[in-house]
Parts: structure tokens; C-alpha cells; sequence
């Protein structure tokens, strides 16, 4: 497997490079190339296969000989040992894939913890230490640290805004040890962002170490998110209907991973893009019209992108062709008040607790059902535990939500952080000092 930029589909690179480097020097994506078939005989065995299971077939579809079987599946295993079931809502209807049974409580874990294990893998053989560098508005710098916690041969250095996160997002950053440190920045999350990547050009710093990023556009983030579409088909394939999934996006990693397992023969028939007023892309394929905005804030922000760094990505699945890219997906959008009202109409309806980003993907599952679409198999990927965000669903709601025990114990746990100005000069010292 090779992986090509978007703006230069003509040279290629190898998965290491790509995984290590994840943004071509073009500032095009990585996509791989070629995309590997899975045959009709894949589908029909799958309903009883794990998440690990169905990665290690894919990732062996995907490596061929370059790396063993046998590492493939202890990579597989390491990386997944949760699973992400489909919960029915209506049996043959309407259903959930629930992606947050991993140790952050989000999808995001899936991606992270399979980059990690990757690395994990090139970084022993090539007996050389990896520093992964991450700025975090929150949400990703858990998944990532706790993705990355204890993988041998790689250390996490984790940037975060100085009291612009949440006390459980915090606890998910400075509180784990061993090989993960977070760098409290008395800035914003642009602040973070811009001392990372100044970071990455600065000479002195690379010839010393060797540095990597862990952010979203990695390619290596995307492809084990096809994983759990196949898992989730293997789930609702015994309906025999054509099946749909809606998935509740902000820079389109997920959906674009759908796209691309879809493109690998998983017999999807349709996708739902959902989002809250960041509806860009939505409004794209309304109007054939992309205008990137500024984002705006919403209860559900793990989706508050106006510039979707994908979007590039979803495009070129479609060979840019508007016509190719509207006949599989359609759009949805909701504001804040839809998105409440939603909440509480899953819950009224079928007993469901949903975070808001979740309920934005079933929402549009809805609305794509009761416009068109009456004999589909909906399936609407719940992409975070309602109790990452149980004031507002409390609120909601009206009810208890209790944090699952393995991010719970986080709450107890001392907070280790190393405070540092928003400098990059500040940064470096102390980043050197810690690796020395
Ligand atoms: C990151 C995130 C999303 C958006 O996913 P994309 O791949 O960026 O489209 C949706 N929901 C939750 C809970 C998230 O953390």
C-alpha cells in the first residue's frame, strides 16, 4: 500500500511516511492507494467478528506482506479492546452505533489508539524514540493521551489552553504519567496550535529529536474508522434492507472513513451527513456551493468547524464529480434549540440518552427516513457517552447521567502540568528540559 497527496496523485509515499508525517509537503492529504477489494465472502462472515477481528482482515487486506500477520493481529488487539455495538432503537428501522465504549468515551479513541499501535510498531523496529506534539481544544489531546498511554517507544507531549477545558478533559491530560505530559499554556487553543507548529519547523529542535504529530488529518486516524461501518453491517445485515448510515460530523474524518470502506465494497447504500449550524457541507450539497465561515459556537462542539479540514478528502473520493458525491449523501443541519428538542424526543420515544452530537446524527437519520426513505435500515453513529457532557443532557433531560467508572476514577486523581506562557521560546526550554 502506497498513499498519494491529493495535489499530486503521481508520487507516492510509503504508510510509514505517511503516518509519521502526516501532512504532505504539498499541504494536499494522504490517501491510499490502491484501495483494497473485500470480497462478497468477507460481508457474509462478519456478523460474529469483533471490532479487533474485522481491523486485523482489513489492516491485512490493507499491509499485504509489509508487516507480518502476526504483528498485524497483536496491533489489532492492542488497539481495540472494546467493541462497538449496534443498539436497536426500533428493530429494523433505527439504530445506534455506539462508539464510545473505549477509555475517552469517544470515537476519536478508535482512531487514536490504532495510530498509536502503529507507531508503536515502526518506533521499536527502528529502535528510535517518537515524540508525538498535540495542541487540544479538549476533546482529541484525551483520546490522543489516552490512546498513546504506556505505548513503548513513544512519548506525548499534550498543549492545552489554561482553563478553556473541562475538569474531566483536563483530568484526561494531566493525570495519566508515565510517558504522557501536558504543557498548561496560559493562552487560547490558537495559542497551543501555533507553538506546536512552529515547532515542527524548527530546525534545532528535529535534528534532536524525533518529532511527530497525532493531529485529526492523519490518514492513519481515518482508516480504522472504516472498521466499525463494517462491524456495524455485520450488526443489521440480517434485515436484508438497504442500509444507511448518518453520521454527526464537524471536520468529516468520520464520514470520509465511510466513504472510503463503502469504496473498499462494504454495501452501504447511502450516508446522512448531520451538523449543527457548521453546516458547510451541508449547505454544499444543497447548492453545489462551498463557503468556508468562521465556526460558531454550539452545545454540540466537538462539531464547531467552519472549514472542514476533510472536506478535501470527501470531494476526492468522488473524483470532485457534485453529481457522484450528491447521489450517496445528503444533508441535515440543526440548531442548538432543534438539537435539545431532538434530545428529548429520543428519549420521550424510545428511552435513548444521547449526547447532542449523537442526537444530531439520529435526528437526520429521522428526517431522512420520514422524507424519503422508509425502507432503509437507519444507523446513526453515537460518537460520544452522554455523561462527556452531563450538565446540559441533565439538563435536558431531567434525569441522572452517571460517568462510566474508567473516566470516574479520573476525578480523584492528581493533576501533574507544566505551566508555561504562550511562547514558543518558553515552550522549548521547558519541552527540552523534560526530554533531556
Ligand atoms: C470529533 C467529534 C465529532 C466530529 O467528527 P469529525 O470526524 O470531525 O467529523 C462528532 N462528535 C464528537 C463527539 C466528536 O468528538
Amino acid at each position: 500500500m502506497r498513499f498519494y497527496s491529493t495535489n499530486s496523485p503521481q508520487q507516492t509515499v510509503s504508510a510509514e511516511q505517511a503516518l509519521f508525517h502526516s501532512m504532505p509537503a504539498d499541504k494536499g492529504l494522504y490517501m491510499p492507494i490502491p484501495l483494497p477489494q473485500l470480497g462478497v465472502d468477507f460481508f457474509e462472515r462478519i456478523a460474529d467478528q469483533s471490532l479487533a477481528d474485522i481491523g486485523f482482515e482489513i489492516s491485512t487486506a490493507l499491509f499485504g506482506n509489509e508487516i507480518s500477520k502476526e504483528e498485524l493481529e497483536n496491533l489489532t488487539h492492542q488497539a481495540f479492546p472494546f467493541d462497538t455495538p449496534v443498539v436497536d432503537l426500533e428493530a429494523g428501522k433505527g439504530s445506534v452505533l455506539e462508539l464510545f465504549h473505549g477509555p475517552s468515551l469517544a470515537f476519536k479513541d478508535v482512531g487514536a489508539r490504532y495510530m498509536a499501535a502503529l507507531m508503536s510498531y515502526y518506533s521499536t523496529r527502528n529502535d528510535k524514540e517518537v515524540n508525538i506534539l498535540v495542541a487540544t481544544s479538549g476533546d482529541t489531546g484525551g483520546a490522543v493521551a489516552m490512546g498513546f498511554h504506556n505505548v513503548p517507544g513513544i512519548r506525548v507531549s499534550i498543549l492545552y489552553p489554561s482553563g478553556r477545558v473541562s475538569d474531566l478533559q483536563e483530568k484526561q491530560l494531566t493525570t495519566l504519567g508515565g510517558n504522557i505530559q501536558a504543557f498548561e499554556v496560559d493562552g487560547t487553543f490558537d495559542d497551543c496550535q501555533a507553538i506546536v507548529k512552529q515547532a515542527f519547523v524548527d530546525q534545532e529542535l528535529n535534528n534532536a529529536l524525533s518529532l511527530s504529530s497525532a493531529n485529526s488529518i492523519n490518514i492513519f486516524r481515518l482508516i480504522p474508522q472504516g472498521f466499525y461501518y463494517v462491524r456495524a453491517y455485520g450488526q443489521v445485515r440480517h434485515h436484508n434492507k438497504p442500509v444507511v448510515f448518518s453520521t454527526p460530523s464537524g471536520n468529516f474524518g468520520n464520514l470520509s472513513a465511510g466513504v472510503m470502506v463503502q469504496q473498499m465494497g462494504l454495501p452501504i447504500s447511502h450516508f446522512i451527513a448531520a451538523t449543527n449550524r457548521n453546516h458547510v457541507v451541508p449547505t454544499y450539497l444543497k447548492t453545489g456551493k462551498y463557503t468556508p465561515k468562521a465556526s460558531i459556537a454550539t452545545i454540540s462542539n466537538a462539531m464547531d468547524v467552519g472549514n472542514p479540514s476533510n472536506f478535501v478528502r470527501l470531494a476526492h473520493l468522488y473524483g470532485d464529480d457534485y453529481d457522484r458525491l450528491t447521489a450517496n449523501i445528503s444533508g441535515y443541519f440543526y440548531d442548538d434549540d432543534q438539537t435539545r428538542a431532538g434530545m428529548k424526543q429520543i428519549f420521550d420515544q424510545f428511552g435513548y440518552i444521547a449526547c447532542p452530537h449523537t442526537a444530531i446524527g439520529i435526528m437526520g437519520m429521522q428526517e431522512f427516513q420520514v422524507e424519503t426513505h422508509r425502507d432503509v435500515v437507519g444507523v446513526a453513529l453515537a460518537t460520544a457517552h452522554p455523561s462527556k457532557f452531563k450538565p446540559l443532557v441533565e439538563d435536558v433531560l431531567g434525569i441522572d447521567v452517571v460517568v462510566p467508572e474508567r473516566l470516574a476514577v479520573l476525578a480523584n486523581r492528581d493533576k501533574k502540568s507544566i505551566r508555561i506562557p504562550a511562547l514558543y521560546e518558553a515552550f522549548k526550554d521547558s519541552f527540552l528540559s523534560t526530554v533531556a
